[in-house]
C-alpha cells in the first residue's frame, strides 16, 4: 500500500476546490444519521431538506446534491462550507480515501485537484489509518 510505505504531506489551504466538482452527477455520500444532523443544523423540515439538498442514490443511500455547476450545494459564495461543523465523514476524511492513498498514481492524480496534497508536514500514518477506518465504517 502506497500510504504505508511513503511519507505523505498534507496541509489544507481552505481553497474549497474539493467541494467543486465538474459534474452535477457527483454526490457527497451521507448516512441517514448525517443527513439528519445536517437538517437539524439548518433548522428546516425533513421534506424540504430532502427535496432541496438530497438525491437518492439507491434504496438505502443518499447523497448531497451538487449544483448544475458541479459545486456542492453547501459551498457558499466565499468558498466556505455552510455546514462545516456537521459535514459528512466523506468530507472530514478527505483526502484519506482508499482510491487516493492506496497508489502513487491515485495520490498524484488527486494532487492536481487539491493544492494541500504534498504541502506542509508529514501526516502520521496513525492519522491516515484512523481516517480510512472511519470512512469504511460509515
Ligand atoms: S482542495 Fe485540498 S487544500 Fe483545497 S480545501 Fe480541499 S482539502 Fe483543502
Ligand atoms: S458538505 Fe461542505 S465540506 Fe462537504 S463537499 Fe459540501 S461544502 Fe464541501
Amino acid at each position: 500500500m502506497f500510504y504505508k510505505t511513503e511519507k505523505l504531506r498534507f496541509e489544507c489551504t481552505g481553497c474549497g476546490d474539493c467541494c467543486r466538482g465538474n459534474s452535477s452527477q457527483y454526490y457527497v455520500y451521507v448516512s441517514p444519521q448525517e443527513a439528519d444532523k445536517i437538517r437539524a443544523f439548518l433548522g428546516i423540515s425533513e421534506a424540504w431538506f430532502r427535496c432541496r439538498y438530497l438525491a437518492r442514490l439507491d434504496a438505502m443511500t443518499f447523497g448531497i446534491r451538487m449544483m448544475p455547476t458541479g459545486h456542492c450545494s453547501f459551498l457558499d459564495s466565499a468558498g466556505k462550507c455552510r455546514i462545516y461543523s456537521v459535514r459528512p465523514i466523506q468530507c472530514r476524511t478527505y483526502p484519506w480515501w482508499p482510491e487516493v492513498v492506496e497508489t502513487r498514481s491515485g495520490w498524484q492524480y488527486e494532487a492536481k485537484r487539491c493544492e494541500g496534497i504534498n504541502r506542509g508536514a508529514i501526516v502520521p500514518l496513525k492519522k491516515i489509518k484512523s481516517a480510512l477506518k472511519r470512512l469504511s465504517k460509515n
